[in-house]
Parts: C-alpha cells; sequence; structure tokens
C-alpha cells in the first residue's frame, strides 16, 4: 500500500472544535481580574492542569507584576515536574518533494524557486552518521507531502536505514517522526519500524485560515489531518506530538482550540499527546505570506502561552526548535520547555554540506553547533539531555503518564539526562565544554537528593568507566 491508495479513506467531519464556543469564551474574558488570577495560579500548582476559562483568563494578564507572577508559577511547575533538564534533538529532512500549496512554506508545490531533492538511503546514512558524530542520539525525520516512486514505504526505508547507521560513537537510539496524516493501516507499519513519536501539527485550528492557507493537495482536508492523531492511537502509536503554527491565526483562538483537541484525545484514549510544538511562523523563500504573516506572535505573547501551556497541561512536553532565536529559546527555557533542536538544519542534505542551491524549508533563527548550545544549557544550569530511555524500556502513552504523574519520573529522567550528558561530554565534546559540563555535572551531583543522587552517580560512574547507553 502507498501514500495515493490511503488517500481514498476519508474521516468524519471532526467536532470537537467548537469554534463559537472559543469565540463565546474570548468575548466573555475581560481584563484579567487580579484576585481571579492569583486563583487561578495557586489551583496550577496542584498540577492537574485548567480549563479553558482558565486560560482565557491568563492570557488577558498584561500587568506586569501579574506575569512575573505567571511566569513564576510556569517555573515552579517546570522544576518540580521536569526538574532542569533539556531533551535535545535534531531533525533530518529526508525530501523536500511536496504536492501541498501551503503558502507559508517553501516546499509548497508551485514554489519554482525552490531546488527540489530526496535523499536515496545512502545519503540518509551520511546525513544520520554526521548527526551521530555530532552526538546526536534522537532525531525527528522530516518529509514534504510526497514521496519518490516507491511511495511512502521510502519513508519506513529511511528510518530502518537511520536506526541501522553506525558513527564512530554510537547510534541513534529513538527516530521521531513528522510527516502527512496517514491511514490506520500505513500509521501501523509506521509503528512496526520502531519509531519514538508521530508528530503532526494542524497549523491552524481555525477552518477557514486553514483553508485560505492550504491551496492545493491533500493537506486541504482538516478533518483528515486533525484525525490523524486519533488514527495513529487506533494504530497503536501512543507517543504523539501535536502543534499550532503561531502567526497563522490568532494566538489566543488557537490556545484554546488546542485545548479543545487535547481534551478530545484525552477523552478518547485515556491519554493526550507526549508533546506540543510552538513553531512560529518564519520567513521562507519563494513563499511571501511567511515574511509577514498574518497574524503575528510577539516575543512577550509568545512567553506569555509557553507559560499558560506549561500551567494548562503539565505533564505534556514542550518543544521548541531552532526557529527561534539563541535569546528566545534561553528566555523560555526556564517558563516550560522541555526538549529543544541543536544545530539543526532544515534542507535535505544539510549536515553533510549541501550542495549551496536553495533547498531549506524556511529560515533558522539559531545557527549555533550543538556543542555551543550544551555549553550554554550547562553553563545557565540545565541539563543537556540525550536521554532516549522511556520509549525504549516501553515508558509510552498512559504508562509514562502514570509514571510521570506521581512526580516518579524525576527518578529516572534526573539520573539518565546526567549519564546521557556525561556520554556526550567524554565522547563529542570540545575542551571548552567538557570543562564546563563537568563542572556542571559535579554541582548538580551535589544539589540532588541522596536517592536521586546515588543513582545518578552509579550511572555516571559506570560512563566514566566506559560503558554507554547507561539508564535506569
Ligand atoms: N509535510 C508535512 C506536513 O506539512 O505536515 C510534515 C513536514 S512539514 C515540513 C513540518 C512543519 O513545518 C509544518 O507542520 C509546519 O508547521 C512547519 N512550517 C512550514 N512552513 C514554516 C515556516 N515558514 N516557518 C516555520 N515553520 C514552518
Ligand atoms: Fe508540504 Fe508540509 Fe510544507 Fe505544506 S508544510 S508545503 S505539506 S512540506
Amino acid at each position: 500500500m502507498n501514500s495515493t491508495m490511503t488517500m481514498e479513506v476519508r474521516a468524519a467531519p471532526a467536532r470537537f472544535i467548537d469554534e463559537a464556543g472559543i469565540a463565546a469564551t474570548l468575548a466573555a474574558t475581560g481584563d484579567a481580574d487580579p484576585v481571579r488570577v492569583r486563583e487561578i495560579l495557586a489551583r496550577a500548582r496542584a498540577l492537574k492542569g485548567l480549563e479553558a476559562d482558565d486560560v482565557a483568563v491568563l492570557m488577558n494578564v498584561t500587568h506586569p507584576a501579574l506575569m512575573a507572577e505567571l511566569f513564576e508559577t510556569a517555573r515552579w511547575v517546570k522544576e518540580t515536574i521536569y526538574g532542569n533538564r533539556l531533551v535535545l534533538f535534531a531533525p533530518l529532512y529526508i525530501s523536500n518533494l511536496c504536492g501541498n500549496e501551503c503558502t507559508y512554506c517553501a516546499f509548497r508545490v508551485g514554489n519554482t524557486e525552490l531546488t527540489r531533492r530526496a535523499l536515496t538511503q545512502e545519503e540518509i546514512a551520511r546525513e544520520a552518521r554526521a548527526l551521530i558524530d555530532q552526538g546526536h542520539k534522537r532525531l525527528l525525520v522530516v518529509a514534504g507531502e510526497a514521496y519518490p516512486a516507491e511511495g511512502f514505504d521510502y519513508v519506513l526505508r529511511s528510518i530502518e536505514t537511520i536506526y541501522q547507521t553506525r558513527g564512530a560513537r554510537g547510534e541513534i537510539r529513538r527516530v521521531n517522526v513528522n510527516v502527512a496524516p496517514l491511514s490506520v493501516a500505513d500509521f501501523r507499519r509506521l509503528k512496526a519500524v520502531g519509531i519514538g513519536t508521530y508528530q503532526i501539527f494542524q497549523e491552524t485550528y481555525h477552518r477557514q485560515t486553514y483553508a485560505r492557507v492550504h491551496r492545493c493537495g491533500p493537506k486541504r482536508d482538516y478533518d483528515w489531518r486533525i484525525t490523524a492523531p486519533d488514527r495513529a492511537m487506533e494504530a497503536g502509536i501512543d507517543d504523539l506530538g501535536v502543534g499550532i503554527l503561531f502567526g497563522l491565526y490568532h494566538w489566543k483562538f488557537e490556545m484554546l482550540a488546542l485545548l479543545q483537541h487535547i481534551r478530545h484525545l484525552e477523552r478518547t484514549f485515556g491519554v493526550g499527546p507526549h508533546t506540543i510544538s510552538v513553531p512560529r511562523m518564519e520567513p521562507a523563500v519563494g513563499s511571501p505570506l511567511a515574511a509577514q504573516p498574518p497574524q503575528p506572535v510577539s516575543d512577550a505573547d509568545f512567553q506569555k502561552l509557553v507559560a499558560i501551556l506549561r500551567l494548562a497541561v503539565p505533564y505534556t512536553g514542550i518543544i521548541m526548535s531552532t526557529r527561534e532565536n539563541a535569546e528566545t529559546r534561553r528566555a523560555t527555557f526556564a517558563l516550560g520547555v522541555s526538549q529543544i533542536s541543536a544545530g539543526s538544519r532544515c534542507d535535505p542534505g544539510g549536515y553533510t554540506g549541501g550542495d549551496g542551491r536553495q533547498l531549506e524549508q524556511f529560515q533558522l533563527g539559531d545557527h549555533r553547533a550543538l556543542d555551543e548550545v550544551v555549553r550554554d544549557l550547562a553553563s545557565l544550569g540545565y541539563t543537556p539531555s540525550f536521554c532516549t530511555a522511556c520509549y525504549r524500556l516501553g515508558r509510552t502513552g498512559a504508562d509514562f503518564m502514570d509514571l510521570a504523574k506521581p512526580g516518579l519520573i524525576k527518578l529516572h529522567c534526573a539520573p539518565n539526562a546526567l549519564s546521557t550528558c556525561m556520554e556526550y561530554l567524554l565522547d563529542h565534546a570540545s575542551p571548552p565544554t567538557r570543562r564546563e559540563g563537568e563542572a556542571f555535572v559535579v554541582r548538580e551531583l551535589a544539589s540532588m537528593e541522596p536517592a536521586v543522587r546515588e543513582i545518578a552517580l552509579k550511572l555516571v560512574t559506570a560512563v566514566r568507566e566506559g560503558k554507554r547507553d547507561a539508564l535506569v
């Protein structure tokens, strides 16, 4: 079966996004009353999430003192659940072929300024090796929605190639995927090749805007896209990533719609998404809309929305990519981001030099190499983590949430983060990064609770003695 055949199956209209209800909530929410805001922030500390009405109130906070309290609460929630670790990954763009006309993306079918390229399996192995040699353990495979002659099998083979590739020191231990919506049958095949998370961004939940910016191709079908996570769940993929492309429609509407989507998944499957991505639209060659997003999100609103997401869905990871510049990334780490990409390229072949032609999807904001990002994180007091344990030890979906909710995940995550950080420092870091990192590991061990420290010390010592992939 290939993707052409899967397009014949269509989803019933999704009814779980209530646009009129969202508009009514936003209209009924006035200026943020400090008493109400503080009551909501106090409730958020119970780590049980927030309702739409609460989120609507927090989105209207503008007073500096209340903003500071909102950020402080987000910091507290992030610290309580995730500690100070940040998981690192890199995207691997395997192809920029695409049959859709998303007016904001350089890969859109009508863009004649872009050079098209689908990597061969040999080229994919070379890219994967380059990333392994940088120190990455976790990749996100990305492709446009049109595949070479073999159809969707191309994506499956590419994932197998990445898992089979060995570098001088190490291998890729987790492959996440961001590709177009699939049928249940194709999602089963995706699961069978051992993916970590399946990611799909609705871009905008606002139907009219969605129709306006997706001009042709299979992606025009809003319902087929929004129900992709349901089909993935049905196929047994319970690690899902959702997201919004901020800039297409008003961010306050998108936030409440995203919450409705999440609650739909929780109600239907007993577990919500594993991650939320928060891309803001970046300039893209040959796609003028991206240079002037219709509803741009300011830096201040961006930080606010990350903090609110942290409170509204405390156990869902938040991913920030290198679309954002180093300064914005630093400011939002503390507010709730749990995963970041580093050293990224968004052109197929970009890690092995590229060929100088125009192949990239959008302009990146953070051009720093992985080594520099790791050093920066360590100096700021964050643990750069290359951990891939949960998915490989079967801690996914509801099992992950059960473990995460009582805070027990800290007993696993903090030691695993430190041991994979130590692997990076020994195997890949430049001398200044290794110095900074080693000093950080010592400080970090000293600050841990005794029970966590004991586990972490055991793992870090094993890594120093030559063991790799030391995880609990
Ligand atoms: N082609 C598949 C799709 O559209 O679902 C998957 C890969 S697509 C390259 C990944 C994501 O890139 C899209 O979901 C969209 O949110 C994001 N994207 C597209 N154009 C962008 C731009 N100009 N700036 C930032 N992100 C963009
Ligand atoms: Fe193609 Fe995805 Fe870009 Fe749309 S966002 S043009 S589907 S690659």
